[in-house]
This record gives C-alpha cells, sequence and structure tokens, in this order.
C-alpha cells in the first residue's frame, strides 16, 4: 500500500447508527489516516506482509466494527479492556470478544477535560474523552468496559465512566503476598461468573483449555515476531513490530495470529537473504515502560527517523501481554483456574510493591534483544512508573548500559525536544 491509496475508510451511517458525533469522528479519521501516511508508508523496504495490518487500520473503524456487530448479533458480547489484566482466556470460553480501548490519542483530551482534572495520565483522558466526545466505534459497540485498581487515577475514573458505559471492576493486588494471590483468584472466579451471566454461556472445562491454546497461539506468534526482529541485523522496523502489537488488542485472535506467522515466515526469509531494516550498523534501542496505545507512534518515529531502530519493548503492549503462557491441558477448572491466576501475577505492572521482577526482566530483554541502549518511556502523571525509572536507571548505571528516561504525553508541543534528547543519546552510544 502506498501514501496515495490509502485511506482509513469512512462508515458515517453505521457510525449514526452507533450514536456518533459523526462529523467530527470523520475530521478524527482524516487525521490519522494523514498521520498513518507520514509515519508508516513511507518506510522504506517494508515487509510485504505488513499489507494486512495496513488494511487492519485501513478498516479499524469500519471492516472489525462490522465484524463485531454481526458476532453481538449473534448473542457474542463485547468487553473493551484497558489492561492486560483482564483474563482473555475466559472471555473467549464464555463466547465473549475483548476488544482494546486504552486511548493513545491528543484528540479526545479536551472532552475528558471537560469532567476530569487535568493533571492525570494522557492514556486515561484520552480513553475517557472517546466515550464523552462519542468519537471511538469501539466504545460505542460494547457491551460492558472491563477496569481495574491498577492506578488511582483509572480506579476513579470507572465510577465515573460506570454512569456511560457498564463498567466492570476488578480489584488487582499490589502485592505478591499469598494473601494477594488468593485475592486474585478470588476476583478471577468472580469475573468467570459475570462473564457467563453476562453471554448466558457456561464456562467449561474443554472451553477453557481451547480459549487458553488460541491464546497461547497468539501470544507464541508475537514471541516469534519478537525473537526474529532481535536478529542483529532486525529484519523489521520498530514502528511496524509496535503496530502488530497495537493490533493485537483489536483483532480477531486466531486470525491475528495466522497473519503474525506469515509476517514471520517472511522475516525468516529475509534474514536468510541478509535483507536488513532500516541500516546494518543503525543503533539498537530497546523501549521500556508505559504501554503505547494506538495511535502513539510518537517516540518510535523519533527514534527511527533519527537512524537507530528499536528492537524491543518491554511493555504491555509488548513483552508483557504475550512472554507468559499457560498449561493448555488443565484437568478441572480449579486446576486451570489457578494456573491462570498464576500467569495473570507473573504481569510485572509497576503498579505492585516491591516489584524486582521487573527490575530483572528489563536487563534480561536487554540481553536477549541485543540493544545498545534502553530509552524508559513513561506518560506524565504515570506516578508509579514515573517512580520506578529511578531502580530501572540505577540497574542500567550498574551494568554499564546506555540509558535516558522520556516523559511525555500524547501533544506534539515536546516533538523538537524529544528529537534534540534522542540524537544526544545516540551520540552518547555511537561515541
Ligand atoms: S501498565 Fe499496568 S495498568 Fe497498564 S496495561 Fe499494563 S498491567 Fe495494566
Ligand atoms: S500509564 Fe500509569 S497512570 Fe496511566 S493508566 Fe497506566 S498505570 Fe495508570
Amino acid at each position: 500500500m502506498n501514501t496515495e491509496s490509502f485511506e482509513i475508510k469512512a462508515y458515517p451511517e453505521m457510525w449514526k447508527d452507533l450514536g456518533m458525533d459523526v462529523e467530527r469522528f470523520d475530521k478524527m479519521r482524516l487525521m490519522l489516516g494523514e498521520i498513518y501516511c507520514k509515519t508508516y508508508l513511507t518506510q522504506k523496504n517494508r515487509p510485504a506482509r505488513m499489507a494486512y495490518f495496513d488494511e487492519m487500520i485501513a478498516e479499524i473503524h469500519g471492516g472489525r466494527i462490522k465484524e463485531l456487530l454481526a458476532a453481538k448479533a449473534e448473542g457474542h458480547p463485547v468487553i473493551g479492556t484497558f489492561c492486560v489484566y483482564i483474563p482473555e482466556e475466559v472471555v473467549l470460553a464464555a463466547g465473549g470478544i475483548c476488544v482494546g480501548l486504552c486511548g493513545g490519542s491528543q484528540g479526545s483530551i479536551p472532552d475528558a477535560e471537560t469532567i476530569l482534572p487535568r493533571n492525570i495520565c494522557p492514556m486515561v483522558k484520552s480513553a475517557f474523552g472517546f466515550k464523552v466526545g462519542r468519537v471511538c466505534p469501539y466504545m460505542q459497540v460494547v457491551d460492558f468496559v472491563y477496569g481495574e485498581t491498577t492506578c488511582d487515577a483509572k480506579k476513579k475514573t470507572w465510577e465515573i465512566l460506570d454512569t456511560m458505559v457498564p463498567t466492570y471492576v476488578m480489584e488487582i493486588p499490589q502485592m505478591k503476598k499469598q494473601s494477594d494471590r488468593e485475592m486474585w483468584l478470588h476476583e478471577v472466579k468472580e469475573f468467570k461468573a459475570k462473564i457467563e451471566e453476562v453471554s448466558g454461556k457456561e464456562v467449561t472445562v474443554e472451553g477453557l483449555n481451547e480459549a487458553v491454546k488460541v491464546m497461547n497461539s497468539k501470544r507464541r506468534a508475537l514471541q516469534r515476531l519478537n525473537t526474529l526482529r532481535h536478529t542483529h541485523p532486525t529484519p523489521i522496523s520498530g514502528k511496524d513490530v509496535l503496530l502488530v502489537e497495537q493490533i493485537a488488542f483489536y483483532d480477531e485472535p486466531v486470525r491475528f495470529a495466522a497473519k503474525v506467522n506469515d509476517l514471520c515466515d517472511e522475516l525468516e526469509k529475509r534474514i536468510a537473504d541478509g535483507e536488513a531494516v532500516p541500516a546494518k550498523d543503525a543503533i539498537r534501542i530497546m523501549v521500556a515502560g508505559v504501554p503505547m496505545a494506538l495511535p502513539n507512534w510518537k517516540l518510535h518515529h523519533l527514534v527511527e527517523g533519527a537512524g537507530a531502530v528499536i528492537v524491543n519493548e518491554e511493555s504491555c503492549i509488548g513483552t508483557r501481554y504475550y512472554k507468559d503462557l499457560m498449561d493448555e491441558d488443565g484437568k478441572d477448572m480449579e486446576t486451570i483456574l489457578a494456573d491462570l491466576t498464576k500467569r495473570y501475577m507473573n504481569i510485572d505492572c509497576s503498579c505492585f510493591t516491591p516489584n524486582d521482577e521487573r527490575i530483572d526482566q528489563v536487563l534480561k530483554e536487554f540481553r536477549e534483544s541485543q540493544a545498545d541502549g534502553i530509552i524508559h518511556y513513561s506518560l506524565q502523571f504515570c506516578h508509579t512508573y514515573n517512580i520506578e525509572e529511578i531502580r530501572i536507571r540505577e540497574a542500567c548505571i550498574k551494568e554499564g548500559i546506555p540509558y535516558m528516561f522520556i516523559e511525555s504525553d500524547y501533544s506534539p508541543e515536546d516533538v523538537g525536544q524529544i528529537q534534540t534528547r534522542v540524537e544526544a543519546f545516540l551520540e552518547q552510544i555511537h561515541g
């Protein structure tokens, strides 16, 4: 696909039926299309099989929504999610569908600020603003929203969001003691009862094992992609991998896994042919920190625009989502739910204290990705990641790893400043 032929498709009739602000959303659609062309379609030497993911973006406000509406008509509930803590296997086993609602766009923030305080994280404001302004078809389609208590901004926002769309909140423990694990298991069981009630379908042992297989396949495909991009030189840009990781939260999981594996087949061939993206001697950067919700491509675009390449995302849009799998042959419900609880408790979100596992994981991923340096990326007002950054920085200094911290939001205002800092960082690595 090229910049001339690319367009994010418009579905005004469907948007109207969904109760959206069609005129305003159409302007946002055009802006997103322009940004996508500039950020993605100007890249040189992209893998041909990225075409599927371009098409997913072209249909993100239409084709995928139609699929969700058709599934709903057949009795499959659609659950909007904000966090990788949602037990997706349980949703799938009940015949439900998960879609990511995390906001990565500046456009909806003014809507949120008519209600919420300004000094909270842009991800929360962006997602909330989509509902307030009626400018996200996913927000309009969902049967209910899954919220969690990972941070203060989110857990208090759910109370307000619940007045606009049903919002179910799961309590995520903030420590990993035995009592916390028991509490989380209890929460998972309650969530299972909730999804069974909404879908009218019981979650069985067979159904849950089947759902685990689907999710494992999806996570394995993402692991394979991440391992391939770690090759030196890398066969795919960081921006493209980020896009695939973002689409993981929207696409149908079986189809998505197949398409990621198709892409991986192509990357294997590129590696064998010595075909590198962008340049064989590009400085390799690993990003760690908060997730980058669609369409937040700001940091990747700046880093790769400066001639470096991003080779890993230690983030919920990256490895935190797919690094851990589950046993596929659970014998009974109690065993499967205990295994599921264990898998999800391995997610090392900064909401936990202490969170030593994450420090070790960052260093491990740095070594595996053969990166030359780490950029810790955080969003403004995200206290847990901003403070945990201190420990990541100390670990990097101790290990002699070139390190930089960037705290940003979704506005274009700090682009020039970040660009200067990124260039200086790359210069420092280059020596
Ligand atoms: S960073 Fe924490 S709160 Fe955010 S998606 Fe990941 S686990 Fe959830
Ligand atoms: S980035 Fe931080 S403040 Fe924002 S939603 Fe995630 S955990 Fe909360």
